[in-house]
């Protein structure tokens, strides 16, 4: 049976200059910044300085307060720097600057070949945690603290999120077709680490091969495959749960509070490779795309890898860029420089063309309730946005749960009056992070 969600909005899927393109191997950069922040909260904290000789996989930061996750250099060569330089989601951003010496040579002793059938739940979350494990499809906080819940939180059920419901990305589809294997075994581990006795990969049904393939390789395993209707968002965390299990997250609750844990395809070929061969989080496939991209592909690319070597490698441009988004062009980040670097959370890399950038001056609300009809979070997206233009952020929080917004997008895409009503809402957002913290600090 077909799963549905309510709400949502029906893109072109764009993704059918990449889906049967294998991954490709990016040649090894020359000079990689690898950042320290890799996820919300505080960066991690160097642990190499400039002319230290590193090896691949050798830590080069830590966590600066035991909630984030360790950096490893993604080859081997030297240190020439520690630098700002730019980052996808924050400006600039302190990395680790390596000069390869293009023998990409892994630390010694550090590859282990070991079955995590013999490992405690306890032992494998330090593994995950020491290899640097992040979540994968676009927020990247660190799963070994996805892993332990609270004792009085329950987990009995593991969604695997494999929608990829983002037009033009493919990364995960085609991690699940070339390394399926390593996706199931990271599933397994995680349901015994969480001690729950039933999983589901959720796929959407414009992926045909990875449902059969992923239908076959669970036969005889407690996981079952799940066909979802194509439509974004339906890969956002409480859409799927909702569509697969018919549950619904409460307002400012987590999947948790439901006795569930998602997690991402990517993440957990992550996980099996940390656990049995003990490789951290070093590369990912970054989907590289657009209209204006000469040759699209998927790579596996190395964690501080410019975006300009991921463009070299596709060939360059043909014709103007209007915009280069980090992630999907729905809830993908624009970049102001293409020397942001590859980042654990860089699911792909969209160019999108001059003529494809909505440059429509933003009108006021005529009241059609168009956003109403797409909001999966079953908000005012209409009302948030004008509270936010009036001020009343707090308003906006207390009376029409502006914290529910999962920032999908779905409003701006359909109102005709071009309204950027996630502009508007990270805007309130903001202004009531400020409000609490000054609070907090005193000064207000
Ligand atoms: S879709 Fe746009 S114009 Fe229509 S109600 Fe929503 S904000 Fe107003
Ligand atoms: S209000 Fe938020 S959750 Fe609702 S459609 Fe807009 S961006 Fe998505």
């Amino acid at each position: 049976m077909l799963r549905r969600i309510k709400g949502g909005v029906h893109p072109h899927d764009e993704k059918k200059s990449t889906d049967d393109k294998k991954i490709a191997v990016l040649p090894l950069p020359k000079k990689l910044f690898v950042p320290v922040h890799q996820h919300i909260g505080q960066p991690s904290v160097p642990v190499v300085k400039a002319g230290d000789e590193v090896k691949k996989g050798q830590l080069i930061a830590e966590s600066a307060d035991g909630r984030g996750t360790p950096v490893h250099s993604p080859t081997s060569g030297k240190v020439t720097e520690i630098g700002n330089y730019p980052h996808p989601l924050y400006g600039k951003s302190p990395c680790v600057v390596i000069e390869s010496d293009g023998l990409d040579q892994w630390q010694e002793g550090l590859l282990t070949d070991r079955s995590w059938e013999v490992l405690s739940a306890a032992e494998m979350i330090d593994i995950i945690f020491k290899n640097g494990i992040v979540g994968m499809g676009g927020a990247a906080f660190p799963t070994h603290i996805k892993l332990s819940p609270p004792k009085d939180k329950k987990i009995d059920t593991l969604i695997v999120n494999a929608a990829e419901c983002e037009p033009y990305l493919t990364s995960d589809y085609r991690t699940m077709i070339e390394y399926a294997d390593d996706v199931i075994k990271g599933t397994q581990i995680v349901m015994k680490i969480l001690g729950v006795q039933k999983g589901f990969i959720g796929i959407e049904n414009n992926k045909p091969k990875a449902i059969s393939l992923m239908k076959e390789k669970c036969k005889g395993k407690k996981i079952e495959v799940v066909e979802l209707e194509t439509k974004y968002p339906q890969g956002a965390e409480k859409m799927m749960i909702k569509a697969i299990l018919d549950k619904e997250v409460p307002s400012g609750k987590l999947p948790m509070d439901v006795g569930c844990a998602v997690q991402n395809v990517g993440s957990l070929k992550a996980v099996a490779d940390a656990v049995e061969k003990n490789i951290p989080l070093i590369e990912r496939v970054v989907t590289v795309t657009g209209r204006t991209v000469k040759n699209p592909v998927n790579v596996m690319a190395k964690v501080g890898t410019p975006f300009t070597e991921l463009f070299d490698f596709c060939g360059g441009f043909r014709g103007a860029n209007g915009k280069i988004i980090m992630g999907g062009p729905m809830m993908g980040m624009a970049q102001v420089s293409l020397d942001a670097v590859v980042v654990k959370a860089t699911s792909g890399i969209v160019s999108i063309a001059d003529n494809e950038v909505d440059l429509k001056e933003e009108l006021a609300c005529i009241r059609c309730g168009r956003c109403i009809d797409v909001c999966t979070m079953r908000l005012l997206p209409n009302v948030l946005s004008i509270l936010s233009e009036k001020g009343q952020h707090q308003t906006a929080q207390t009376d029409y749960n502006l914290m529910d917004c999962v920032e999908c997008g779905c409003c701006y895409y359909v109102c005709p009056s071009r309204r950027n009503i996630v502009h508007y809402i990270r805007q309130s957002k903001a202004k009531n992070a400020m409000l609490r913290n000054a609070i907090k600090t005193g000064s207000k």
